[in-house]
């Protein structure tokens, strides 16, 4: 149940747009944000006001419960411009849906409708120039919502701030990827937090990956928290695996984040009759494939990279090299999404929203 809210957007502008101080060609992730940023206040579950202002530190309690006990969600999505200089969308349906269905688990309130598409459009609408044509260019788009209510009492709080802010990027290309499969850590746990996009879940992957990256891997593969047996996501990606020539990718689940671009690229899949077979691939498979060449390429999926090719894997110790191929399925759905999304293949699935 969401709380109604008609309030129109109270907006106040930057007296000078700082765009001509950034340099776009050379932009690192996620580090530079636009002049404005939109916010709205719950408080004793009633929405305020929404607002949009000048992008700006803000002022909490050192007791605001998001610094005791991380209630905390994000949603990650990107705003695309065509040739046209038309600025779109994608299926922001499904990102709002999955932010609420991260605030129910987190005892948080739900955001209505309107407050986060309304904010969402006009905040991007506002900052359209920010946005660049040319593909890999887009505008990352960052939703989110923190306690912000008082009290160092370990129960969820009374008042929330849901914001969104936006950072020009360029296209996500991190280098040849080795990944390192879990043999002891774990993502996400049945009956935990690993299908919301929960801040306490990336935090903690980042001592595990320090240690793979100290290890000359870039990523962990993550494994189930119970047996270490089968494959789950990639870092912060859910990830895909082709042997000869069938795609498998592990069902969503309480471990496994119900990925857009994931969903996006089956769809994608299926549509171009690439077999895809949708179920837990087992380490000891990946394993006897790699030995027998049969597999072909593994592949994380996420908003950021949209797929990022994995060169090869360690487990148990052993390094398993990826051939070199010429016609990558990584490469051939990332090219069919990335056209729709920037509007040069027709979007038949009807996913893209014009600001
Ligand atoms: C956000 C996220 C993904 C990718 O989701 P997209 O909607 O495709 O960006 C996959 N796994 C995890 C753990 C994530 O947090």
């Amino acid at each position: 149940m969401t709380a109604k809210s008609n309030f129109e957007i109270d907006i106040l502008n930057v007296p000078t747009s700082k765009i001509n101080t950034v340099d776009f060609d050379h932009l690192s992730f996620g580090n530079v944000f636009t002049d404005h940023m939109f916010y709205c206040d719950c408080i004793d579950g009633v929405w305020n006001q929404p607002l949009i202002r000048p992008y700006a530190p803000f002022l909490l309690d050192p007791s605001a419960k998001v610094f005791h006990y991380g209630q905390a969600i994000f949603e990650g999505m990107k705003a695309y411009k065509d040739s046209n200089d038309d600025v779109w969308l994608f299926r922001p349906d499904q990102n709002f849906e999955r932010f609420n269905n991260s605030a129910k688990r987190m005892a948080m309130p739900e955001v209505p409708e309107d407050i986060f598409m309304n904010g969402l459009k006009t905040l991007v609408d506002m900052e359209r120039n920010w946005s660049k044509k040319g593909i890999g260019n887009s505008l990352y788009i960052r939703p989110f919502m923190i306690a912000t209510g008082t009290g160092v009492v370990a129960a969820p709080s009374n008042q929330y701030r849901f914001m969104i802010i936006l950072s020009p990027a360029k296209s996500y290309y991190s280098g040849e990827v080795k990944v390192i499969i879990a043999e002891h850590y774990s993502r996400a746990a049945n009956g935990g937090i690993g299908a919301a996009k929960a801040a306490g879940n990336y935090s903690a992957q980042f001592y595990p990956t320090k240690l793979a990256n100290e290890n000359g891997f870039q990523q962990i593969i993550w494994t189930d928290d119970a047996t270490h047996t089968k494959l789950e996501e990639a870092g912060t990606m859910n990830v895909f695996f082709r042997i000869n020539d069938t795609l498998y990718t592990a069902p969503t689940s309480e471990r496994i984040l119900d990925g857009v671009t994931r969903k996006s690229l089956l769809a994608i899949a299926e549509k171009e009759n690439i077999a895809v077979d949708v179920r837990s691939v087992l380490v000891s498979e990946l394993v006897e494939a790699a030995k027998n060449g049969s597999l072909k390429e593994v592949f994380g999926a996420g908003t950021a990279a949209v797929v990022n090719p994995i060169v090869g894997f360690s487990y148990q110790d052993v390094y398993y090299e990826l051939p070199k191929i010429d016609n990558s399925m990584a490469m051939l759905l990332k090219d069919k999404l990335t056209n729709i999304q920037y509007k040069i293949d027709e979007d038949s699935f009807g996913w893209t929203v014009k600001v």
